[in-house]
């Protein structure tokens, strides 16, 4: 993600806040232009035609808002379906951090350039999101996160850090964030437009990742089934990804979303590795492009790998786990250079 600025002192502010640290202005995001914009009355710079989106009063949102625009929401938030009922202390603190991680997905969707509505003749609806707890008054029913026509469903206890925390290690899962879901699931939602309405890129596909039309139920059982030991890296980004094409593809568009979102990071940062070895040409880099303007995969690739090997070895010094706890086989790589020429040629 860029890195924005207060704009009356240029001061640096994260994406989520809405205060400046500095001059103390009042910021919001603006979606279409992607910066930060000042909504202090009393300044120059502040600027009159935009509000808060409403759920900023809930602390969940620093959007903005035309004020002539009849919608209250931003166009973040306005993606929601339903939310949970707030009335319960504990599900505003989860659903706050739900949309943090949301913002930050619509964020990338928007630097991809790509439609989030539905587009005529096409069989998939547009996205929109059902944030759902499995407790809804004194009623019990089992909320699974996932992905159907458009509309992707998040587990509220996904925001609950321990117990994200025990299904993570309980499966082995080197990586489980929230951002990681909606990466995941929206990543089931542009396979069905990009891939699944073209032929070319349908056998292509299936050509790389597999049949999509085996039985979905019995893969996922299989995969359950399935003693350890099994051989994945190899082909796969995470073992989850061996469990079904479609999976797979999701975990690889995930994946994707993860490099990219980072690389910009790092684009916007002026980040350069010249690492003291014999021989650093495989591991030298230099973030000198903005990768979602970038057509070659292969640059992507080559910035990437030296700087995994840095945080990781970052992190370690902190005597905390990789940052990034992948490996990219060639097999691998083969995918996530499909999505990104998908996804590039499927662009405004
Ligand atoms: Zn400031
Ligand atoms: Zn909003
Ligand atoms: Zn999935």
């Amino acid at each position: 993600m860029k890195i924005f600025q207060c704009p009356q002192c240029s001061h640096p502010v994260y994406f989520e806040n809405t205060l400046c640290l500095k001059c103390g202005s009042s910021l919001g995001f603006l979606g279409s232009r992607q910066e930060m914009i000042l909504i202090d009355g009393n300044s120059y710079a502040a600027d009159p035609n935009y509000r808060y989106c409403s759920n900023y009063y809930q602390n969940a949102c620093n959007w903005m808002v035309r004020k002539d625009d009849p919608i209250e929401l931003c166009q973040a938030c306005n993606l929601n379906r339903t939310i949970p009922d707030l009335s319960i202390p504990e599900h505003v603190g989860k659903w706050q951090k739900l949309e943090v991680a949301k913002h930050r997905l619509v964020y990338s969707l928007l630097k991809l350039n790509v439609d989030l509505n539905a587009a005529n003749n096409s069989r998939v609806p547009g996205l929109a999101f059902d944030f759902l707890s499995h407790h809804s008054g004194n009623q019990h029913k089992k909320v699974m996160t996932g992905y159907l026509n458009g509309l992707i469903t998040i587990n509220l206890d996904e925001a609950d850090n321990v117990h994200r925390e025990y299904i993570r290690e309980k499966f082995s899962e080197p990586y489980r964030t929230l951002i990681g879901h909606f990466r995941h699931e929206t990543g089931h939602y542009f396979w069905e437009k990009i891939i699944r309405e073209n032929d070319q890129k349908l056998s292509q596909f299936r050509w790389l990742f597999g049949d999509d039309t085996q039985d979905y139920n019995q893969a996922l059982q299989a995969y359950y089934n399935r003693k350890a030991g099994f051989q994945w890296q190899h082909q796969y980004i995470s073992e989850y990804a061996s469990s079904h094409p479609l999976e797979d593809w999701a975990e690889t568009w995930a994946h994707y979303l993860h490099v990219m979102d980072t690389l910009e990071t790092a684009f916007y940062f002026g980040m350069v590795l010249q690492p003291k070895l014999d021989d650093n040409a495989s591991m030298s880099m230099s973030s000198d492009f903005d990768p979602y303007t970038e057509k070659d995969f292969k640059r992507i690739i080559d910035a990437w790998l030296p700087m995994t090997y840095a945080v990781n070895s970052i992190n370690r010094s902190m005597g905390l786990q990789d940052l990034y706890p992948f490996v990219i086989s060639e097999q691998v790589l083969n995918k996530l250079k499909f999505v990104h020429e998908s996804l590039f040629e499927f662009r405004l």
